[in-house]
């Protein structure tokens, strides 16, 4: 069984694939012939490696975190993602994706963003390679990531307000879609997460991937063995998860976790838990678990932290569920906040309030004492100040 690689036609088992309108065929036929031979390219490894080494400043350090390992009587590593440039893990992909338009000859960038992390990602990534850039943004996101819209606009791009629906993410990615029907041929949509329509879910989770490429060589060097006992990461579409499992989903001794945004809880209507509450079907161009009705309207879903608002999953992640190859938990808001606090006071790290969702698995599993737990630290906390000072 292979989890890691999507067959030809995208799909990981049961989920994955193309669904897409007719005017889209170009476009995606375009990236599915060419995605890996471009992206495994010596040219192009050259630049990517070299601007993730000198420009993002990777490798981000693998941290034993030894006060909250105390707590937890078990050896707790943190993935630091949030010391990224941008300060999370998206620039991985944003980074990638764009030295990948320019190589197709596109000059024009798109993408969508909610909590704004993967929009200032990728204006950073266009204003470094000289690329146009425009950020679609829900109306009531742009309202409470003011931070991240000062600074999308600061590094040039053209930031759209999305008035449709319920004027958030899942919004914001329908008008990026239907600008990219309009402009075929100039623009790449940059997809923030192992979301849509085949090849994207591969391509990010080969982008995010040297996250657990990382892992596996620090530990290598701290303990001399490449594989831990547990990874864990948090999933809102399922892109840092993707990254911190890509490398230890066919290792079988490695127990993989995954924790998803309980919201106010899974049976409250204020949650964001897909693998709990989702059915089959067709987001945003790939068939995956989705939280719909029975006649198919999404349901909108709810979490404290933006990163973590979205009524899907990637299909690497709905598979690895139904084949329990993870285990899923489901978080709730004042749980994630929790943690957060606890791990600025223990550790002085203020995680993000999505990978906060990631800590609070340290409270609903017990590990062994020997245990060595690696939980990815998806981003830092500077974008939910206000959010934690509310809660202080
Ligand atoms: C966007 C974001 C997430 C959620 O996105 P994934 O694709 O599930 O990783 C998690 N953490 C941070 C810090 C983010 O910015």
């Amino acid at each position: 069984m292979n989890y890691k690689n999507p067959d030809e036609h995208g799909y990981y088992g049961e989920f994955g694939g193309a669904f897409i309108p007719e005017m889209l065929y170009p476009n995606i036929e375009e990236l599915q012939k060419n995605y890996l031979q471009i992206i495994e390219s010596e040219d192009f490894q050259a630049e990517y490696q070299d601007l993730l080494t000198n420009y993002v400043g990777r490798a981000t350090p693998l941290y034993f975190a030894k006060n909250l390992s105390q707590k937890y009587n078990t050896q707790i590593y943190l993935k630091r993602e949030d010391l990224n440039h941008t300060g999370a893990h998206k620039i991985n992909n944003a980074l990638g994706q764009v030295l990948l338009a320019k190589r197709l000859g596109k000059t024009r960038i798109i993408a969508e963003t909610g909590a704004g992390q993967h929009g200032v990602a990728t204006a950073t990534a266009c204003a470094l390679l000289g690329l146009e850039c425009i950020v679609y943004m829900g109306e009531i996101d742009i309202q409470r990531q003011a931070p991240n819209v000062a600074r999308m606009k600061m590094l040039g791009a053209e930031v759209v307000a999305v008035t449709s629906g319920s004027k958030t993410l899942k919004d914001a990615v329908n008008e990026a879609l239907r600008d990219w029907i309009n402009n075929p041929v100039t623009t790449h949509y940059v997809i923030g997460s192992v979301v849509g329509p085949h090849p994207f879910p591969d391509l990010v989770a080969r982008f995010q991937s040297i996250i657990s490429k990382e892992i596996r060589e620090q530990l290598k060097e701290k303990i001399g063995r490449e594989n831990p006992d547990y990874v864990i990461a948090c999933v809102g579409g399922g892109s840092n998860a993707a990254g911190t499992f890509y490398h230890f989903v066919e290792e079988k001794e490695v127990k993989i976790i995954a924790a998803e945004a309980g919201g106010l809880g899974v049976d409250s209507g204020k949650s964001a838990a897909t693998t709990f509450l989702g059915t089959l079907g067709v987001l945003h161009g790939s068939k995956s678990l989705v939280m719909q009705t029975e006649d198919g309207q999404v349901i909108e879903p709810h979490s404290i932290s933006a990163g973590l608002d979205y009524p899907g999953i990637g299909p690497f992640h709905a598979h690895l569920f139904k084949e329990k190859r993870a285990e899923f938990f489901s978080i709730n808001d004042n749980e994630a906040l929790k943690c957060a606090f606890e791990l600025t006071r223990l550790e002085g790290i203020i995680p993000a309030l999505e990978s906060s969702h990631a800590l609070a698995v340290l409270d609903k599993k017990k590990f062994n004492e020997n245990d060595i737990v690696v939980i990815c630290l998806s981003g830092r906390g500077d974008k939910d100040m206000e959010t934690y000072l509310k809660n202080l």
